[in-house]
């Protein structure tokens, strides 16, 4: 809303007078607000799982085991549970190196060509049971500079995203060329596509369309946030496009501040 909260204070001036202080403090509480959400959505985050594995183990105990055909279910679902907390941490740990690294860690020199050959062969066994035909166009004489492992979360995650939100048999296209005179990148799959009022806030921590959906893949709905900031750190923006039923495409271009030809052996 377009309303501001102020507050006032009362202060002695000089011998017999008062003065009032007023200062607006409506970002202040926004940012209070945040820090709150935020503090709610990663207890949430971690609670669901630590409840689950809590209440098979209670379920067990030296008098009273469960049959083993039981033993064998419970034990799968404690260890994804596990992994899932172990991945949450995970992001929300490279978010706050992110937030907290500094600029210059920013302009290492990075074959994206050998990061994204990396990132294909991961994707090849996320997609095994997906079965999509996953195309990479790369222009292999393209390099830039920047954060090495940054840059690789923010490809993985537009790439991996791609594979999760589109249905079995889909066709999902990585470009890394230049375009505009600049070095482009672009994911462009033909899945489910997000609604016009879902779009703006898909980078926000912890947003997600279909909560439950993006669970069941073990997403965690810091992504895309870790990505926009990758890419704001990089004066990049990310680039949105979607269309319900018909797929969507993630882009970027990252300006460099002089283009160089980076020896090999740097890289
Ligand atoms: P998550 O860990 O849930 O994948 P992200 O931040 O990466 O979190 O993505 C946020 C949400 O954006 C996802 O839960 C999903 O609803 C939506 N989304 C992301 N990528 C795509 C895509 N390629 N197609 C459709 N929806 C997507």
């Amino acid at each position: 809303s377009g309303e501001h909260v102020l507050e006032f204070r009362v202060m002695p001036y000089a011998e017999t007078q008062l003065m009032v202080v007023v200062r607006d403090i409506t970002r202040l509480k926004q940012l209070e607000q945040m820090r709150k959400d935020f503090v709610a959505n990663v207890s949430h985050e971690l609670r669901t799982p630590l409840t689950v594995v809590t209440g098979y183990l209670e379920m067990m105990d030296a008098d009273n085991m469960p049959p083993p055909a039981m033993w064998e279910k419970a034990h799968n679902t404690m260890i994804e549970q596990c992994k899932r907390m172990d991945s949450l941490v995970n992001q929300l740990l490279s978010l706050s190196r992110i937030e907290g690294a500094r600029k210059q860690d920013k302009d290492k020199p990075i074959d994206v060509p050998k990061l994204l050959k990396i990132i294909e062969t991961e994707a090849n066994s996320l997609n095994q049971d997906k079965h999509h035909k996953i195309e990479f166009n790369i222009d292999a004489s393209l390099d830039v500079r920047g954060a090495p492992d940054e840059l690789r979360s923010a490809f993985s995650n537009l790439v991996f995203n791609a594979i999760h939100y589109t249905k079995p048999n889909g066709h999902i296209q990585v470009e890394w060329a230049e375009k505009n005179g600049l070095p482009y990148f672009a994911v462009t799959d033909n899945g489910d596509g997000i609604a016009p009022e879902h779009l703006h806030r898909l980078t926000e921590r912890f947003y997600r369309v279909d909560k439950a959906r993006s669970r069941k893949t073990g997403g965690s709905g810091l992504g895309l946030a870790i990505t926009k900031h990758v890419l704001s750190r990089h004066d990049a923006s990310l680039q949105i496009k979607s269309e319900v039923g018909k797929g969507s495409c993630f882009s970027f271009s990252l300006p460099q501040s002089k283009k160089v030809a980076i020896p090999k052996e740097l890289s």
